[in-house]
């Protein structure tokens, strides 16, 4: 049986002015399953996310997601469709307590799902994320900085996901909290059936949790492959070597 694919990204450029940040990029991501984006400062990895999400128009190629063509769409109209983006830098909201942040993650399908599938989706968040529920009325800024990684991914997961776009979640992160939020992404996917493109600098633990990973460089993708082969990759573990977390 064919798998069922989430998104299909097809020859998309992107520029900001005279610089080309994306040049033809394709890729695609499968139900299920959890693909990593890997590359250097500047390689385009956040463009390319933010450019699925409707932040960013393309110049050029075409987005499918869920056999939809959703390219050029606003991103407001995008994130109704669950296809979510956890942004980098943890971006919650940090003078609202933790509960107010996840009730804010449901916003746009509330009405739709009721109150009460909602309040059953924060008790299994809950029960993913155990710290959360401690500091439920804790402020979201007065969390320390892997808690409030974890708030930012789980007020996605109040959205629904059939697609989490999660960019750089372990950045800024201890080598040890990044391993527990790298870990908390793939037991997402065992809880929740969640598809995941990851954004990660952290070549070694991502293509650890992940299916399949693709490099990208200067706007393009220059490889691509199981994660389980990337990992034993031989320019990869050049390019990448001296990282700390594993
Ligand atoms: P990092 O890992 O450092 O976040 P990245 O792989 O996510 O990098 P992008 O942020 O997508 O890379 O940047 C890709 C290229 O586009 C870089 O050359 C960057 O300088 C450029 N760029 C990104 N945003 C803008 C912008 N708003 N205006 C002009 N150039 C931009």
């Amino acid at each position: 049986m064919k798998e069922e694919t989430i998104i299909e990204i097809d020859n998309l450029s992107v520029s900001y002015g005279p610089i080309q940040a994306l040049d033809g990029v394709s890729l695609h991501v499968n139900k299920g399953e959890i693909v990593a984006l890997l590359g250097a400062n500047g390689a385009g990895k956040t463009t390319l996310l933010q450019t699925v999400s409707g932040l960013i128009k393309p110049t050029k190629g075409d987005l499918k997601y869920l056999n939809e063509r959703i390219t050029g769409l606003e991103a407001e109209q995008i994130v109704k469709k669950h296809l979510v983006h956890v942004p980098e830098h943890r971006q919650v909201f940090s003078t609202l307590t933790v509960l107010d942040n996840l009730y804010l993650g449901s916003f746009h399908h509330y009405k739709k799902s009721g109150k009460n599938e909602v309040e059953n989706d924060i008790k299994k968040v809950f029960e993913l994320f155990p710290i959360l529920n401690e500091r439920k009325s804790q402020l979201a800024g007065t969390l320390s900085g892997g808690q409030q990684q974890m708030l930012a991914i789980a007020r996605g997961v109040m959205a629904k996901p059939e697609l989490l776009l999660l960019d750089e979640p372990t950045l800024g992160l201890a080598p040890i909290v990044a391993k527990e939020v790298l870990e908390l992404v793939s037991e997402l996917r065992k809880e929740f059936g969640t598809t995941v493109l990851l954004i990660e600098q952290n070549v070694v633990s991502s293509l650890k949790i992940a299916d399949r990973g693709y490099v990208i460089s200067h706007g393009e993708i220059v490889k691509s492959g199981m994660a389980n082969v990337l990992l034993k990759d031989k320019e990869i573990k050049e390019a990448y070597l001296g990282q700390t977390v594993h």
